[in-house]
């Protein structure tokens, strides 16, 4: 496989050409932002960690069924991955409030949900990411009904999947970001990354955060955290 040009740049990872017009590479920075780019920084490792558990996570979920951009680790911090066509929406799967669900609706944090919920917000920086509604996005077609439905049943899925990994790892997953693509005949599958950059990750006996929460709140620990829990999950895998 033959590394080609530079196709774009985003705030955590560049992606490149490859000679097959199917696949393309990813590469992980120790870039970190938050709040839009408004705040800027570096996790040392984080591109690494991040490349590696992506992958692991992608290869369990294949193996459950659940179709990903995934093909093989090329390196520490390059990925080989089919080429798709990106959804622009962010899939935001919770299972305790906290983050911007608490914030928004004035809703006491760390309250379990008696089900997960699914919502939508759609990619456009310049707006922020604004919260989108099922039938605003059919209305702007960003996905067909049936698309959508086949994105939220994975989003659905993959909560399962992951929610019952993470536990065995001694890790709450409290909520996470999810982005799909479609590849060229049009099947949608699972693309981007899941890291703690778009996990909410609870040290299950202390409620200690083991996520990007800790750069976004100035907790300190950064490193640390994003070291503590690639090891738990080596150790399970
Ligand atoms: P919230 O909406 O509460 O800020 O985030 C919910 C979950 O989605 C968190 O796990 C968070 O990491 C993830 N998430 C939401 N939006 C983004 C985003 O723009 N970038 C990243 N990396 N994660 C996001």
């Amino acid at each position: 496989m033959e590394k080609r040009e530079q196709l774009y740049e985003g705030k955590a990872k560049k992606v490149y050409a490859t000679d097959d017009p199917e696949l393309l590479i990813v590469s992980y920075k120790d870039d970190a932002t938050a709040f839009n780019g408004k705040k800027k920084g570096t996790i040392v490792g984080k591109g690494v960690i991040n490349n590696k558990m992506s992958n692991r996570l992608m290869a369990r979920l294949e193996k459950a069924g659940v179709p990903t951009h995934f093909v093989e680790e090329l390196n520490d911090r390059e990925t080989l991955v089919k080429r798709v066509q990106i959804v622009p929406l962010e899939v935001i799967v919770r299972n305790i409030s906290t983050g911007s669900f608490s914030k928004r609706y004035g809703f006491p944090e760390g309250v379990v949900f008696a089900e997960p919920t699914v919502e939508y917000s759609y990619k456009n920086d310049e707006l922020n990411d604004p919260l989108i509604c099922d039938s605003h996005i059919l209305a702007m077609q960003l996905t067909t009904k049936e698309e959508l439905e086949t994105i939220r049943s994975y989003a659905l899925r993959v909560n399962e999947i992951l929610k019952e990994f993470w536990l065995s790892c001694g890790v709450t997953l409290v909520d996470f970001k999810l982005e799909f693509g479609r590849l060229s005949d049009g099947t949608i599958i699972l693309a981007d990354e899941i890291s703690p950059d778009t996990s909410r990750l609870w040290d299950a006996a202390t409620g200690r955060k083991l996520d990007k929460d800790r750069f976004r709140q100035d907790l300190g620990g950064v490193e640390e955290a994003y070291a503590e829990i690639m090891g738990r999950l080596e150790a399970h895998v």
